[in-house]
């Protein structure tokens, strides 16, 4: 085994979620809604902020980019590269406050868009930016990309 490969066992026995570096994850992970491919070092799904800490230290260690990832519908490359890709769509999926006078709601970045609404529907409220991918496309990567859709003009 390499020396890269022995500092990733030694990671993955550290996280409370999953590594991953074998070659199926690897192949699933090189690719988003882009034309373009390339194979990842390695595959996270963090479970804690801790988690996320320990990959970005070992990212500095060992001079590796991170890819943060939410649902992989970037058209342009955006989640593809030979980093480690941090897949925070199974984990970080928590709704955690509305603020009903600011308007104001707090998630996690891999909150569905069209969840989200569904959510703030009651309250009157609703996330303005109306991808053609809103029902999978996640706030993470919506914040990332800048997104926009139909209802941009009216709401930003
Ligand atoms: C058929 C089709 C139609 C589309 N229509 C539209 C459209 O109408 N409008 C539009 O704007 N886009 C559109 N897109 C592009 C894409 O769907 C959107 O930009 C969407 O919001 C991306 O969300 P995602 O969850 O897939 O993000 P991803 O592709 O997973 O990530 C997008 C970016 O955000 C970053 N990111 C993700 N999570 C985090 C995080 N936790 N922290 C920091 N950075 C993070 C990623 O590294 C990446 O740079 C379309 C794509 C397809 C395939």
């Amino acid at each position: 085994m390499n020396k890269l490969k022995q500092n990733l066992t030694k990671l993955k026995s550290e996280l409370e979620g999953e590594l991953y570096f074998d070659d199926l994850l690897l192949a699933l992970y090189a690719t988003d809604a882009s034309v373009y491919r390339i194979l990842p070092t390695a595959v996270a799904l963090p479970k804690t902020t801790t988690d996320i800490k320990k990959l970005i230290a070992f990212a500095k260690a060992h001079k590796i980019g991170l890819i943060p990832r939410t649902a992989g519908t970037s058209l342009a490359g955006q989640v593809v590269g030979n980093g480690i890709v941090v897949d925070v769509s199974k984990y970080f999926t928590k709704i955690i406050s509305i603020n009903k006078i600011e308007k104001t709601v707090t998630v996690q970045p891999g909150v569905v868009r069209d969840q989200l609404n569904n959510y703030l529907e009651p309250y009157g409220l609703f996330f303005g930016p109306n991808t053609s991918t809103s029902n999978r496309c996640m706030i993470g990567g919506m914040v990332g990309n800048n997104s926009s859709g139909t209802t941009s003009i009216q709401y930003g």
